[in-house]
């Protein structure tokens, strides 16, 4: 059976997502409601607005089937926003924002937003051969992480790639260079899990 990997749909990159899962192969539905993510062998979580995701989550009745769905080992791959979903703990982030939560880090809310608001780097990613274009916008870092998680990648000192399992987030935004090696080792990641 072809695997399917759902995009959560509720706001931000959700088409560059899909299109990117669609080139390598997997089936990728856009993901809104508990049916839907029911049909999913794994999902991401796109870039865009950590706060506006989760609160349409919880207004759709998505929050709680999406936790329950990580904590049984589905595997998610989030970017930027989509990583700040996965933390188990935020840094900066709204009074009351809810995570989906899954991923034993803190993550720092508009991190590198102090010094500059969207940056472009060559990063060094374990399990490449070559390094990535990576593209960050208004992006979170990992300030923290638990036992067990493996950082992929840094950048200014900080982990902005990091892996638990079946979990995977990144700060920046593999989606949007066309580049699509990230989203293979999660589809690899996805295949051997
Ligand atoms: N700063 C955004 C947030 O808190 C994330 C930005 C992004 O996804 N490009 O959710």
């Amino acid at each position: 059976m072809p695997l399917t990997i759902g995009v959560l749909a509720l706001q931000g990159d959700v088409r560059e997502h899909v299109a990117t899962l669609t080139r390598l192969g997997v089936s990728a539905p856009a993901v809104r409601r508990p049916t839907e993510l029911d049909a999913c062998d794994a999902l991401v979580i796109p870039g865009g607005e950590s706060t506006t995701i989760g609160r349409l989550a919880r207004t759709f009745d998505l929050l709680e089937p999406l936790r329950s769905r990580v904590k049984e080992g589905m595997p998610a791959f989030g970017t930027c926003a989509g990583m700040i979903l996965l933390a188990d703990r935020i840094v900066d982030g709204v009074a009351g924002q809810e995570t989906i939560g899954g991923l034993d880090v803190t993550v720092r809310r508009n991190a590198f937003g102090r010094q500059v608001d969207s940056f472009e780097d060559d990063l060094a990613v374990d399990g490449l051969a070559e390094a990535v274009h990576a593209v960050f916008i208004r992006a979170p870092w990992v300030e923290e992480v638990g036992p067990g998680v493996e950082v992929l990648a840094t950048a200014a000192g900080h982990p902005v790639a990091v892996r638990r399992g079946p979990l995977l987030a990144t700060s920046f935004h593999p989606e949007v260079s066309g580049d699509d090696r990230v989203h293979g080792l999660f589809v690899d990641l996805v295949r051997g899990a």
